[in-house]
């Protein structure tokens, strides 16, 4: 109700008898599928295995959607031996609404970073979907990613991309758990990785230092440029630098030293501007001292830009589901940062993209992401549940998109929109 006493009809009351009828199908969908994704989502969560090495979740995953009526499965797609494509054809020219389906483990940790329930998400999401259309006669396509490797530098995500497995698909949509967020509009940062090398020319550093260049001096030169630098960054911005070589002998002036550097930005052009300024204070090293630099940069992920559109479907569905849990989901246009990086940034800058963030009950010690406590809290049949309420909201998205003439054009138009915007996201 607004001040003057009138009561606005916002977006959600007046929801169309179709999403809820859809919210309703999708909802009992998914719950009828609870006792064949329970021991998927449990194997998955004991079988942690490392990125592109996920060969034992590849097989249950491609054995479990073979399995399921009207699919086409490729195991091994794309050059890549647990990538994976599952593709349910309605026959009909429409949509091609898609799911990301990610499976890796981490070092040591296991399923710390909940991986199995992002593939139990996107599961039960595309499944409802296909079913959705064979119950509705809806034109289109579901299609559902194996994507190896997200917890990496080049993740599976975009060697998918540059592979052009996503050519002909419209949308993309993907889930992460963590404990404190329920939220459509995600948005992670980009990342890169800058390892350099400084080469000097060894010298005794008692006899004769003079005759040396000290490739260890022009790494400290140019770390302390960058430690002058962080005072002029921009809010998103970070730098970190790690020494990996410092030197063989505190006798010697050094011939060779080394770092990583590691920088994050809220935006892809952004983290280029970033660059420039990081590598400039590497070459401040080298000026100052004499000797040579080498830099090698590794582009990392992209930062998610999430549809609006879509995330405004993906919310509708999230509070028409029964049993709210909290954190509540943000309305409007709240967005969401995450700090961390993901592939799946990488597939916002090649079609709209929702990346849902869902919070699970925390462990004993209330441990985030990439903690042995949140790998326990990860294998909760709570937290099953949970990713299972985000399939049905993940579902209901993608149904908006098949279902609702118009959407996909305005869904599209918002995505050229963001892109503008994205190139202009930078501090020039
Ligand atoms: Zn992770
Ligand atoms: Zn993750």
């Amino acid at each position: 109700m607004d001040e003057d006493g009138f009561v606005l009809i916002s977006r959600d009351e007046c929801l169309d008898s179709n999403s809820r009828s859809y919210v309703s199908e999708i909802d009992s969908t998914i719950e009828g599928l609870w006792a064949s994704l329970w021991p998927l989502n449990t194997f998955i969560h004991e079988t942690p295995e490392l990125a592109f090495k996920e060969h034992k979740t590849h097989k249950a995953l491609t054995s479990f959607m073979r399995s399921r009526k009207g699919w086409q499965v490729t195991p091994s797609a794309y050059g890549m031996e647990t990538a994976w494509v599952a593709v349910y054809d309605s026959g009909k020219a429409g949509p091609a609404v898609s799911f990301n389906v990610e499976m890796d483990a981490l070092p040591n940790l296991g399923h710390a970073c909940g991986h199995n329930l992002i593939a139990t998400a996107s599961l039960a999401a595309g499944l409802a979907t296909a079913e959705m259309v064979k119950q509705h006669g809806l034109s289109g396509k579901v299609l559902l990613f194996g994507t190896p490797g997200e917890e990496g530098i080049r993740g599976g995500k975009v060697r998918l991309l540059e592979a052009g497995a996503y050519e002909d698909v419209d949308i993309s949509l993907i889930s992460h758990p963590g404990i404190l967020n329920n939220s459509a509009l995600v948005r992670t940062t980009a990342f890169a990785r800058l390892e350099v090398e400084y080469f000097g020319r060894a010298a005794h550093a008692a006899n004769s230092p003079w005759l040396g260049v000290n490739a260890l001096d022009a790494l400290v030169v140019a770390y302390n440029a960058v430690s002058v630098l962080r005072q002029q960054t921009m809010p998103g911005d970070v730098i970190g630098m790690a020494i990996t070589n410092g030197g063989a002998a505190p006798n010697i002036v050094h011939a060779y030293a080394a770092s990583v550097c590691v920088i994050r930005a809220s935006s892809v052009s952004r983290l280029s501007e970033l660059q420039q300024k990081v590598s400039a204070c590497f070459r401040a090293g080298a000026e100052a001292t004499g000797a040579k630099v080498e830099i090698k940069a590794t582009q990392g992920y992209a930062d998610h830009v999430p549809n609006r559109v879509l995330a405004a479907s993906y919310t509708k569905y999230w509070k028409l589901l029964p049993d709210l849990p909290d954190p509540p989901i943000p309305s409007g246009e709240q967005l969401t940062w995450v700090k961390a990086s993901t592939d799946q940034g990488n597939v916002s800058y090649a079609m709209p993209s929702v990346n849902a963030s869902f919070s699970i009950p925390p462990g004993r010690q209330g441990g985030q992401p990439h903690s042995r406590d949140f790998e326990e809290a990860s294998g909760t049949e709570a937290a099953f549940a949970r990713a299972l309420r985000v399939g049905k909201a993940l579902a209901g998205t993608a149904v908006d998109v098949l279902a609702t003439p118009g959407l996909m054009d305005k869904v599209k138009e918002q995505w050229r929109r963001d892109m503008l915007a994205a190139k202009e996201a930078s501090a020039m």
